[in-house]
């Protein structure tokens, strides 16, 4: 598999310009990292990432809780941009901070770390006009051929799903003074409730510098930009801290799933084979893919033998896998977007901060136990209880 006839295939493939073994269609997260690993662990693939953007990741900040990876996952360390030891939460009535690590990614490191690694493997500026299973056309008119494409160019419409979102705006400010924080602030709910449940969410870069985010869990994906910038300079005025400048800003409206079909989503997508987002594969209440992301690739990478038929099976099969077994997620999320008020679906959140450290790790990992699941829904439910019954039957259908 690794010899050196095999890793030469691959090399003259990529100089003559070849049809190669995968074209990686949007070079964004789980593109690229499916592109890093095969680089490391698989030689002998030929394989193309193509970003329509001028840099592979775009604008994010990607984090994760060092529980949400494997202890195989090391190799994603190059990409970290900055750890902490501990995070806290912040409720009306609790306040707590948790012993987890927490780990964020930049895109200006990802898309640093990616061109290094790949080389001329990587085409940036070159938009996809056209992708089909084994083919992608570029807007230039440009023709690349693969034995296989994998649609990985990030969420596009999911009629068979049925979605809440989760909306950010964040900006990275520098403040005229220290703020004060040993760690992130991963959900501040003690600010006014309105659109559904919204927090605030704060990174300490360093002394001075903070990402700041306003996030709402709401039921449409329409993003208030404004009044979301206004949200993060009342936070900021709230906490004493003077905003000197405003570095830089991102936004997201990600999928929280309540409902559907997943088989359908799949039909839907034709014969092509899709990665990230697109494949569903993020966390159902945090929309959150980094830690699916790592895991395809790692899966891609496992694979006895990497052609056409295998991956496109293992995807599929994967995503259609993990869309059925996280159903218990999509029932709290149903409680929480359906049974809740709006005004009150902090209370959800509040109630699960105060179980055990390692249930809450496992909740972000999507790996609950029986007995963690029986832990969540037992008590007295802070939703009312004629709303919550009618959520527990899950249509399968958007
Ligand atoms: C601002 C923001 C912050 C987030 N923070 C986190 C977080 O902290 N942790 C976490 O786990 N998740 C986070 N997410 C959620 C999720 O992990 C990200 O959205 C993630 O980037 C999705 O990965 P993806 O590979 O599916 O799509 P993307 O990373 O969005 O990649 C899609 C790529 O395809 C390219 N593309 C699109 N169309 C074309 C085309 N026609 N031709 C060529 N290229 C094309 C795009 O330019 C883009 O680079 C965040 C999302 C956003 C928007």
């Amino acid at each position: 598999m690794d010899g050196p006839g095999e890793t030469d295939r691959a090399a003259d493939a990529r100089a003559a310009g070849d049809r190669v073994d995968l074209l990686l269609a949007g070079g964004g997260l789980a593109n690229g990292l499916i592109a890093y690993r095969l680089a490391q662990k698989r030689p002998e693939v030929s394989f193309r990432l193509v970003e329509g953007g001028a840099r592979l990741g775009g604008r994010h900040t990607w984090s994760f809780f060092e529980t949400d990876l494997g202890p195989q996952a090391d190799w994603i360390d190059p990409f970290v941009s900055r750890s902490w030891d501990r995070y806290e939460v912040r409720f009306p009535r609790r306040r707590r901070q948790l012993a987890c690590g927490y780990r964020s990614i930049s895109s200006e490191r990802f898309h640093d770390v990616l061109t290094a690694a790949l080389g001329e493997r990587v085409r940036t500026s070159a938009p996809i006009a056209s992708l089909g299973a084994q083919t992608a056309i570029l807007e230039t008119g440009e023709r690349l051929d693969a034995a296989l494409t994998l649609d990985g160019r990030g969420p596009g419409a999911m009629p068979d799903l049925v979605l809440g979102y989760q909306k950010f705006v964040g900006q990275t400010v520098r403040l005229n003074a220290g703020h004060g924080l040993a760690g992130p602030i991963i959900m501040d709910a003690t600010v006014d409730q309105k659109d559904g449940y919204r927090f605030l969410y704060v990174l300490p870069w360093d002394a001075d510098t903070l990402l700041i985010e306003d996030t709402r869990y709401t039921d449409g994906d329409a993003l208030d930009r404004d009044d979301m910038r206004r949200g993060i300079a009342d936070y900021a005025a709230a906490q004493g801290w003077a905003i000197d400048a405003v570095l830089a800003e991102e936004q997201g409206v990600l999928p929280v799933a309540l409902d559907g079909d997943i088989q359908a989503h799949w039909r839907r997508a034709g014969g092509l084979t899709l990665t990230g987002l697109r494949a569903a594969l993020f966390h159902p209440t945090t929309g959150y893919s980094l830690p699916d992301a790592v895991a395809l690739a790692e899966a891609i990478c496992d694979l006895e033998v990497i052609d056409a038929a295998s991956v496109s099976a293992l995807v599929r099969a994967r995503s259609i896998r993990l869309w059925r077994e996280r159903g218990f997620f999509r029932l709290l999320n149903r409680m929480l977007f359906r049974a809740a008020r709006p005004g009150e679906r902090y209370r959800v959140l509040e109630r699960f901060y105060g179980l055990a450290e390692p249930l809450i790790g496992r909740f972000y990992a999507a790996n609950l136990t029986g007995l963690d699941k029986l832990r969540l829904v037992s008590g007295k439910p802070p939703v009312p209880v004629g709303a919550a019954v009618k959520c527990l039957r899950e249509k399968g259908r958007a």
